[in-house]
């Protein structure tokens, strides 16, 4: 879990069935995290080697997400002959339309990702014939298997969930007049960043106000019980979230995705592979940092989970917020759950607390008050 703010950038490697090391990059926000990944490119060309990716998938339009992407998509130290495939679902994904690779557009308009994908000719949903990544809502998850073996299970976004982003991107584009600067054109990718990271509308809210002042280790069972009200942000809900298997080992990267949507998806995926129990699982990337609305009760009783991964320095939104990680305590109780927090940040070394611990039968691992932490799992 690479510094990355309050956002994610996810560097994962793995040993392949070829005998050489495999890459794959989830989200790279924010510009922080850009530049954590380019001084990772650009000590191996010092080295005289250079990174491949098997895969860089963006998860979903939120800036803490998608930020240093922009700048990672256009450094000559990660051309696209070096990324086997990038998955995003961009403007024309949301309209359920496939992207041939041929097909140049964008670049005029402003297409800005769109015009760095194409014209730098990076693949794009190569592993989805170039359509849109979505779960359908018949028939088996999509899979892919990468170059090194590892499988790639979908299990978000679905298409309703894809749908309420593309009615709330064209809502917001809307709020403008043409003229305004702060106009955008559906697609005009560039603007749209630039506009997103400015409204506080589009941004996760800061219900928990400032819970830090007010915290107290003895309210943990007012937090394990809280109400658990569910995420309603559209960007959220059209995360991409996978499990990743390979060696015997297994992650769920939820991105920010909705825990009703992952829920249904582990359900489905218990019936494809006739399990009765909850999914065996090694580690979970906890959705949304952490935030009260995207961890269930529910979510953390559909794996069987040890190792539970945070990704937020606790700026902005205060995540990982209490109620979810005391959720995840309670629910994973019995199997002494590993809480992995990428920063030591106020919101996070609240765990720090011996006799928490032993009443309640978790440990925790940090990060570097700067930020990043690397979870190795082995089987
Ligand atoms: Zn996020």
């Amino acid at each position: 879990m690479l510094p990355a703010d309050e956002g994610d950038a996810l560097w994962i490697e793995y040993d392949g069935d070829d005998g050489r090391v495999h890459r794959v990059l989830v989200d790279c926000g924010r510009k922080t995290a850009y530049r954590a990944v380019r001084a990772r490119l650009a000590t191996a060309e010092r080295a005289g080697e250079s990174l491949d990716f098997d895969l860089f998938v963006l998860t979903h339009v939120d800036a803490d997400h998608i930020e240093g992407a922009v700048p990672l998509l256009g450094d000559r130290l990660f051309p696209p002959d070096r990324v086997r495939d990038v998955w995003f679902n961009g403007w024309r994904h949301l309209q359920g339309e496939r992207v041939p690779p041929d097909d140049r557009l964008g670049a005029r308009q402003g297409e800005y990702f769109a015009a760095l994908i194409r014209d730098r000719g990076f693949a794009w949903n190569a592993a989805f014939d170039h359509r849109p990544v979505a779960v359908e809502e018949q028939g088996p998850l999509p899979t892919a298997t990468l170059a090194g073996g590892m499988r790639l299970t979908l299990l978000s976004p679905t298409w309703p969930r894809l749908e309420a982003m593309r009615e709330a991107w064209a809502r917001q584009l809307r709020d403008r007049p043409v003229g305004h600067p702060d106009h955008i054109e559906p697609g005009d990718w560039r603007k749209a960043l630039e506009v997103l990271d400015r409204k506080p509308a589009l941004q996760p809210d800061a219900l928990g106000s400032d819970w830090v002042a007010s915290w107290d280790p003895a309210r943990f069972d007012r937090y394990a019980a809280a109400p658990y009200a569910e995420d309603a942000k559209e960007p959220n809900g059209s995360s991409i979230a996978l499990l990743a298997e390979h060696g015997g080992l297994s992650v769920l990267l939820a991105a920010d995705a909705f825990p009703s949507v992952l829920e249904q998806s582990l359900a489905r995926l218990r019936t494809e592979r006739r399990l009765a129990a909850p999914l065996p699982v090694n580690a979970v990337k906890l959705s949304h940092h952490g935030s009260q609305g995207n961890t269930s009760p529910e979510m953390v009783r559909a794996v069987r989970c040890r190792h539970w991964l945070v990704s937020t320095n606790g700026t902005r939104h205060q995540h990982p917020h209490p109620e979810a990680i005391a959720r995840v305590i309670e629910g994973a109780r019995g199997r002494r759950p590993v809480l992995h927090f990428n920063y030591r940040c106020d919101e996070s070394k609240v765990w720090d607390d011996d006799d928490l611990r032993v009443e309640r039968d978790y440990s925790t691992v940090y990060g570097p008050r700067e930020g990043g932490l690397r979870v190795e799992l082995e089987s």
